[in-house]
């Protein structure tokens, strides 16, 4: 039987995951094809959300992946959460054995993988992380993982304080608390944060949509502050190449990167949890390609 995957979020029409997926199933031998299921966000969003979970439970569906901004409204419709999911407190990733439905969040492995290329994290420093959402649920909970000290900045402060919360909790379980340092701020006070951090500050990851095709087009990067030139900034947002935040600092002579190796590494984890099969093909290999769907 050929499979059949999807996604669900909104809106979904930039989504580079079937292209993506279509390798995927090509590289592997493999027969299938991948949807987009697009569920607007309205009254109805919670309906939806339940009956595509179900074509997976029922195994209509082989699996699907969650995007924003549903990656944490999935939670209540799962029997369970594995891996990464748990900690993170949402999940990317569905699929069914046995009739129970079961969530993981591949974004975390996909974060750490890619994000090695920029920066070595084995050096535990700080992180300063934009957004407290779906996707900067995973960076912290991959960031925290490797012993790193994380600042959430987010523009509903509340927000922030619960992530943190539940990524406590959660490591209460997981792994020793010892050592956790996770606060949190506004978006505004990111300016003092720098100062505070200093040389101790390594790296900023933006988890937000801004910059984003279609969203606000600026950098949340902090105006007129004094910043040392090691500092590493990783932009989740990979559409357009180019984001304003990577304009911006490198403006400022630091290194920085997109999310398009993140997506590609996400996508080849939840591809494997799905089939069993792990596409070897190296991920710049296809990026110059999904590129040129953009241009
Ligand atoms: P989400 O769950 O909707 O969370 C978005 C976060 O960004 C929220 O904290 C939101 O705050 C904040 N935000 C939105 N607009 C903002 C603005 N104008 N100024 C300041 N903060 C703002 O979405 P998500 O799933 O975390 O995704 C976030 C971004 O990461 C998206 O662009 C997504 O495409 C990208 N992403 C990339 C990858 C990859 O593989 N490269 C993986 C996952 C996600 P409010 O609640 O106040 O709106």
């Amino acid at each position: 039987m050929p499979y059949s995957f999807g996604l669900i979020g909104y809106p979904l029409e930039h989504s580079l995951s079937p292209r993506i997926h279509a390798e995927f199933l090509r590289v592997c031998g493999l027969q299938g094809k991948y949807d987009l299921f697009p569920i607007p966000n309205d009254d109805h969003k919670e309906k939806e959300l339940k009956m595509m979970i179900q074509r997976v439970k029922e195994g209509e569906l082989n699996g699907i992946n969650v995007t924003i901004p549903y990656k944490q409204n999935v939670l209540p419709y799962l029997d369970d959460l594995c891996g990464d999911a748990k900690m993170a407190g949402a999940v990317n990733t569905i699929y069914a054995i046995n009739g129970n439905v079961f969530g993981e969040n591949t974004d975390v492995e996909g974060f750490l993988l890619d994000v090695h290329n920029l920066i070595d994290l084995s050096e535990k420093e700080d992180a300063l992380v934009f957004g407290a959402g779906g996707a900067a649920r995973a960076v912290v909970a991959g960031l925290v993982k490797k012993g790193w000290k994380v600042t959430i900045a987010a523009r509903q402060v509340h927000q922030a304080s619960q992530l943190v919360q539940d990524i406590r909790a959660s490591m209460e379980i997981e792994v020793s608390l010892k050592g956790l340092n996770i606060e949190f701020c506004s978006l505004n006070e990111t300016g003092t944060i720098f100062q505070k951090l200093g040389e101790r500050l390594q790296l900023v990851v933006n988890c937000t949509p801004v910059g984003m095709l279609g969203h606000a087009n600026r950098s949340l990067f902090p105006e007129d502050i004094e910043i040392h030139d090691k500092l590493c900034v990783y932009d989740l947002v990979y559409n357009p190449r180019q984001t304003p935040l990577l304009k911006h600092v490198e403006k400022l002579g630091l290194r920085g990167r997109n999310g398009i190796g993140m997506l590609l590494e996400q996508a080849r984890r939840s591809f494997e949890i799905w089939t069993g099969c792990a596409p070897s093909c190296p991920v710049e290999g296809i990026i110059q390609d999904l590129y040129e769907v953009y241009s």
